[in-house]
């Protein structure tokens, strides 16, 4: 049996992630608002979302929790053609807004795994400059709950996020923030991120540094670009790391935080759900306003208690059903 505190931890990356993309949702493309300025589950935005219903962001990451929730090998086949079947059945539902990335290679995938990822590759070849969107960084939660190794988690986040951007980059990225949720939700801190750069590749890992170095000393306005992957990564880590946690109530870091990255503007909900994956890992979902958890919503007609269900392991699966170790 898990203890209480992991149980609200593995619910919360699942339930701040999504809370962070329905807040975020009614502000995108908005330019940076001042640090006082009120932000609320309002919904609206570009695509005219409800309030408190989350976007793509959570929908692509609902199909992960679940072949998640169901136990399995991430790296298996049937794990991943899973979650494209989910995806597609998504995408077939004609939602708000579908990432651009994302409509390119689904609309030439076969909807198996390797069909995607075959499309997701050919992308990248002939976009080079262009296929290290923030699309997989923003699903990357889930996965921070399955049962792996250490190195599992780098190796998992590739497979999952390359079914959509082939650029290694983006890879890296997943890799980093899945290992970090799973971290924040074992032991209950941030530390994830920088252990993280431990399982990248030799000659990365003073490139990542930096980056990280970056999002933790400049104001969060300078990742602006954050509809890339990698602004996206350090806009969500300033966001969380340059919000002071409050002495009287730790857990409400986890509220200005997500507050804070929807007030850089840009790619609002993305770089809020990416912090929320995080956040949520690290105070777990008891740390969530009401106000917010009592309206998120989102395909396929899930609702909070629909995401806390999702991020219980499934007693009958010998995969999950142990302790993280
Ligand atoms: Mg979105």
């Amino acid at each position: 049996m898990e203890d209480t505190d992991t149980a609200d931890r593995r619910s919360g990356a699942l339930l701040a992630a999504a809370c962070g993309d329905a807040l975020g949702a009614g502000y995108e493309f908005s330019k940076p608002m001042a640090d006082d300025a009120p932000v609320d589950m309002v919904g609206g935005g570009p695509f005219g979302f409800a309030p408190g219903e989350w976007t793509d962001d959570t929908a692509m990451a609902v199909a992960v929790a679940e072949a998640v929730a169901s136990g399995g090998d991430p790296s298996s086949d049937d794990f991943q053609d899973r979650i494209v079947e989910r995806w597609y059945d998504w995408a077939d539902s004609n939602p708000p807004d579908i990432g651009n990335q994302t409509r390119a290679v689904l609309g030439r995938g076969d909807r198996t795994a390797e069909g995607l990822r075959d499309a997701a590759y050919s992308h990248f070849v002939h976009h080079p400059d262009g296929s290290a969107g923030n699309g997989a960084l923003m699903r990357t939660a889930p996965l921070g709950l399955a049962r792996l190794t250490e190195r599992g988690f780098f190796e998992a986040a590739a497979l999952v996020g390359e079914l959509t951007h082939a650029d290694p980059v983006s890879s890296e990225a997943c890799g980093i923030w899945t290992y970090a949720v799973h971290h924040a939700v074992v032991h209950g801190t941030f530390d994830g991120v920088r252990a993280a750069l431990d399982y990248l590749p030799e000659d990365r890992v003073d490139h990542w540094a930096g980056l990280l170095d970056e999002a933790e000393t400049q104001p969060i306005t300078a990742f602006e670009h954050n509809g890339w992957v990698v602004h996206a990564l350090q806009a969500a880590w300033a966001a969380i790391v340059q919000t002071p946690v409050p002495d009287d109530d730790p857990p409400a870091h986890l509220r200005l935080a997500l507050e804070r990255a929807v007030r850089a503007g840009g790619d609002t909900d993305t770089v809020a759900c990416i912090a929320g994956g995080l956040l949520g890992a690290r105070w777990g979902a008891s740390a969530l306003p009401t106000a917010w958890t009592s309206k998120v919503h989102g395909w396929p007609g899930y609702n909070a208690a629909d995401l806390v269900r999702l991020s219980r392991p499934d007693p009958l699966s010998r995969v999950l059903g142990e302790p993280l170790s």
